[in-house]
């Protein structure tokens, strides 16, 4: 994934190092190493077919997901990101990657069931009622938690409710209610 195209123009040349980096709207492009364990984890089992990001940022993960995945939807708060993300994903080739401006936190109704729900920004606590946008079997993998600890989370939707799994500590800006026009 040529990460440098995700990247705002000051800080190009470190595309390639394993860190998080500013972009616009005071946000982050995700390190890489976050970006594939996330990944590795929405790739256990079968692979997915439908999947919803939440925090579409600079396009990375999405675009990561794109390349694996049929239909990716992404959902970003700041108007400003949906678009600039938009214009990426057209001017890569993405036809399979759909994004809009909205509030994570209600997910994407008009498309749900998911076969899997990825959040790359972190809530202070579960969003349970998103479960209601998954598949039985399906996954939401998210970090939870506020600025001093937060750890990765997969839930797995079952007859009688979720399993829960925890996957390490991570750091992600926080999810944040209401969108920015
Ligand atoms: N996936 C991104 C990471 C971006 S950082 C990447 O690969 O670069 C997280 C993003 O989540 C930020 O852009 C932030 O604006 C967005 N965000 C925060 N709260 C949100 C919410 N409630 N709904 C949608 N996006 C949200």
């Amino acid at each position: 994934m040529p990460r440098h195209l995700f990247m705002d123009s000051g800080f190009v040349d470190f595309a390639y190092q394993d860190k998080a980096f500013p972009i616009a709207a005071g946000q982050t492009i995700s390190q890489p190493w976050v970006v594939a364990r996330m990944t590795e984890v929405i790739l256990q089992g079968d692979v997915p077919e439908k999947i919803l990001e939440l925090g579409t940022g600079s396009g990375y993960q999405a675009a990561v997901l794109g390349q694996l995945i049929d239909q990716v939807f992404s959902v970003e708060r700041i108007d400003a990101l949906t678009k600039q993300a938009r214009r990426r994903f057209i001017k890569m080739g993405y036809r399979n990657i759909r994004c809009k401006t909205g509030d994570g936190f209600e997910g994407w109704v008009s498309e749900a069931p998911f076969d899997v729900i990825i959040c790359t920004a972190a809530p202070e606590k579960i969003p349970y009622s998103l479960l209601d946008q998954l598949n039985l079997g399906g996954k939401m993998i998210l970090p939870v938690g506020d600025k001093e600890k937060q750890e990765l989370i997969a839930l797995i939707k079952t007859d009688d409710g979720f399993k829960q799994e925890k996957l390490g500590e991570v750091y992600f800006v926080p999810l944040l209610e209401g969108v920015v026009r």
